[in-house]
């Protein structure tokens, strides 16, 4: 009898289980019982032998006419050659190894009748024919049988297809498991029955029967439903016990007053907020009013109007005497947050200042490159309180920034920042934690929401303020050259009305080794391409083509002090064209801009693309948005340029990027490949999975917090919630 942890040397034997060990890391039972079919192979798909082609996965049934062993000449080894035949052509089934090494030789003698899968090749014999062969097929021998019941037998028959390696003969796989299914004891199943009644779910045993050896296909989606189910239930249940925890520890809680800086600020707004911007800045009123700690996520797309938001959440902990921490991802990002909200707070904002409001406040700014004196007074104004907003980069996470009393903390564009640096701010403040505000600009699928952020509450800003004019976006393709020559054209034409102009490289390109700003999510599988375009190829031929046009140059290796200097001038109209990487990608707002061209288009991933032309369109003039590609119509490259011109729904573009991204990259680069990553579940397929089980892990959490009731379930986690598991709820 094998429990699930039980090592595979003593169920297998040590031969078995060293070469499950070496070719596919499987230690335990319980690996090898996760370790799933690829797919599996049926009757309905067998291939006739008179039409194989090379290269294919074919399943083919056949009968063994010859078997034939011998010494190969030139390495020392052995191989076992049988010829089968199906009536319409012959086969080759090649067995390498040491002699009488393998199984097959027992189990396919002439007469035998077998079904045999695996990849077609040519085997080419010197001097004699050519003839289509399989290496190391995985084979199933078929008992003689009444001819009617045996083919109905086949044509039902599903036979599982493992992922293998070279070394280990794929059949081994499947006979151990086989024999590990044999002697397996379950522990009594950790789902809680009333649980698996409510969702159809059947046991444990029927369901690593079901996907190892199903009799029927009705057998093997129960199975999978089942097994899918455990791994979705499992982080949910991680994430309840998660948010429930946070949601015990004590914060001050801090109410709107009336008369305060918040109704001041609203009073003065130039325009009427959104419906969106109402309601969230209600509910986030509303958390913030309460003695535990807020933990809401607010998604909003590009332009939503998040800054307003955040700001007047913000305002309403400094009418309570807090302070508001406002973390962005880089420095041109805290500068223009921090020029944007000294500009919205106006006097507002100069507390002790001739001029300043009566209930002012004061914004301190807090980077990495600031010179020591304005990081001295900006310290000092953080820790004395006198700064009721602090706006920063990671530089607010150092040690030496103190706060008087930390009461919000505001994370903008959540995807730059982990959980720890949150943690980091978190715990800043003496007893009580402060608030937390996660902002992110790009739209979150549900299913990652509810995983990856799983244990914060989120908020959703729909729709853009009034007044917006839609992106335009177009492609501008290799084969049309005369739309490349129009956008110069028009670069010109916006230039000389006035208007502003970005142009995005994928990469910076001055040096050897430089790997840009961008991300080049989408093709790097694709070897043999040019380089991308970089920032210092194009500004050459830029000079020339756009003559009479103010160019700057922005880009990551700038010093922090150019970087600044460039924005002002960009800001300040001294320039026409910002010539930038992705350091453009997130938050930058220059409502003047109304052109946004990206170089290259196809090597960046579509919310990438989406985000980019997001800095555009942000006034009340109409936005443009080229992207410029030479990937060939009908490439996999062109449909994702199409889909981002076609719709500038930012959460259909995020499940399409969702879908075209490989679990592991949304997951963490930890996850990919891991053991104990997802192996069924997928987060672009299974919302509804996904979405029941978090509903059940929550009701269950919260009757059951410790898990006290539910042994069986709290041992499962405690061994699935292991380091990678841990690392995939803590870094995403
Ligand atoms: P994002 O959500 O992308 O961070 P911002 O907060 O930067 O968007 O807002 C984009 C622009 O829209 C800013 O210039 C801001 O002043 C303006 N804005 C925000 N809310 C409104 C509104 N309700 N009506 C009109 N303009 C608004
Ligand atoms: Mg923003």
């Amino acid at each position: 009898m094998a429990n699930l942890d039980e090592p595979l040397s003593k169920v297998l034997g040590d031969k078995t289980a060293n070469a499950l060990k070496k070719g596919l890391d499987l230690h335990t039972v319980g690996d090898l019982l996760h370790h799933y079919p690829r797919r599996y192979a049926h009757r309905g798909e067998l291939t006739q032998l008179s039409g194989l082609q090379d290269g294919e996965h074919v399943t083919v049934m056949a009968e063994v006419v010859k078997v034939q062993g011998r010494s190969l000449t030139r390495s020392p080894g052995y191989v076992l050659e049988i010829t089968v035949t199906d009536g319409t052509g012959l086969l080759k089934l090649s067995f390498f190894g040491r002699k009488g090494s393998y199984r097959a030789e027992k189990d396919l003698s002439p007469g035998t009748r077998g079904l045999f899968a695996g990849k077609i090749s040519t085997y080419r014999p010197r001097g004699g024919k050519a003839m289509r062969q399989l290496t190391h097929p995985q084979y199933k021998v078929v008992a003689e049988k009444g001819a009617e019941e045996a083919a109905q037998e086949w044509a039902d028959e599903i036979i599982p297809i493992y992922p293998s390696t070279k070394a280990l003969p794929i059949e081994t796989i499947g006979t151990s498991v086989g024999t590990v299914l044999d002697q397996l004891t379950l522990p009594a199943d950790p789902m809680p029955g009333a649980l698996l009644g409510r969702r159809r779910l059947v046991g444990l045993r029927e369901a690593y029967e079901g996907i190892h050896r199903p009799r029927t296909w009705d057998e093997l989606g129960k199975a999978r439903a089942r097994l899918k189910w455990d791994e979705a239930f499992v982080v949910q249940v991680a994430l309840a016990q998660r948010r429930l925890a946070a949601a015990a520890l004590p914060a001050t809680p801090r109410p709107p007053s009336f008369g305060g800086l918040q109704s001041e600020f609203d009073a003065r707004l130039p325009f009427e907020l959104t419906e969106g911007q109402r309601q969230v800045g209600d509910e986030i009123a509303a958390d913030l009013a309460r003695e535990h700690p807020m933990h809401r996520l607010l998604q909003g797309d590009v332009g939503a109007g998040k800054t307003v938001v955040a700001l007047r959440a913000m305002l309403q902990v400094v009418d309570n005497c807090g302070q508001a921490a406002l973390l962005a991802p880089t420095e041109v990002l805290a500068q223009q947050h921090y020029r944007s909200i000294t500009g919205m707070l106006g006097d507002l904002a100069e507390a002790g200042r001739i001029g300043g409001a009566e209930n002012a406040t004061r914004v301190a700014l807090l980077t990495g490159s600031q010179g020591a004196k304005a990081r001295k007074e900006a310290l000092l104004d953080a820790a004395s309180g006198t700064a009721g907003i602090v706006v920063g980069t990671h530089a607010l996470l150092q040690e030496s920034v103190q706060f008087a009393d930390l009461g919000l903390v505001v994370v903008d564009e959540q995807h730059r920042f982990g959980v720890e640096q949150r943690d980091a701010l978190r715990e800043k403040t003496g007893g009580g934690r402060p608030h937390v505000l996660v902002m992110t600009a790009t739209p979150i699928p549900r299913t990652v929401a509810m995983t990856v952020f799983g244990d914060l509450e989120t908020s959703v800003l729909g729709q853009l303020p009034a007044g917006r004019s839609a992106i335009r976006t177009h492609v501008v393709p290799p084969e049309k050259p005369a739309f490349l020559a129009r956008t110069w054209e028009r670069i010109k034409e916006e230039a000389a009305e006035g208007r502003q102009i970005y142009i995005v490289c994928p990469r910076i390109g001055e040096q050897e080794g430089d790997e840009g700003d961008a991300m080049d999510t989408a093709d790097a599988e694709e070897s043999g391409r040019r380089s991308p375009l970089g920032i210092m190829e194009v500004l050459p031929k830029l000079a020339d083509l756009l003559a009479g046009v103010r160019i700057g140059v922005l880009h990551g290796k700038l010093h922090p002090d150019e970087k600044d200097a460039v924005m002002r001038r960009f800001t300040g109209r001294e320039l026409d064209v910002l010539l930038a990487t992705t350091v453009i990608e997130v938050g930058v707002d220059v409502p003047n801009a109304t052109v946004m061209v990206i170089m290259d288009a196809d090597r960046f991933g579509v919310s990438q693309l989406h985000q980019l032309r997001g800095r555009v369109g942000r006034g009340s003039l109409q936005g443009l948005c080229l992207l410029v590609t030479d990937a060939e119509p009908g490439s996999k490259a062109r449909e994702r340029l199409d889909a981002v011109a076609s719709t500038t729904d930012g959460f259909k573009l995020s499940r399409l990027d969702l879908e075209q991204r490989r679990e592991g990259d949304v997951l963490g680069a930890a996850q990919a490949g891991r053991t104990s990553s997802l192996r069924l579940l997928t987060l672009h397929r299974d919302e509804d999975v996904i979405r029941d089980a978090r509903e059940e892990a929550t009701a269950l959490v919260e009757s059951d917090p410790g898990l006290a009731d539910h042994p069986g379930l709290a041992t499962v986690l405690a061994s699935l919630l292991d380091a990678d598991r841990a690392e995939f709820l803590e870094k995403t």
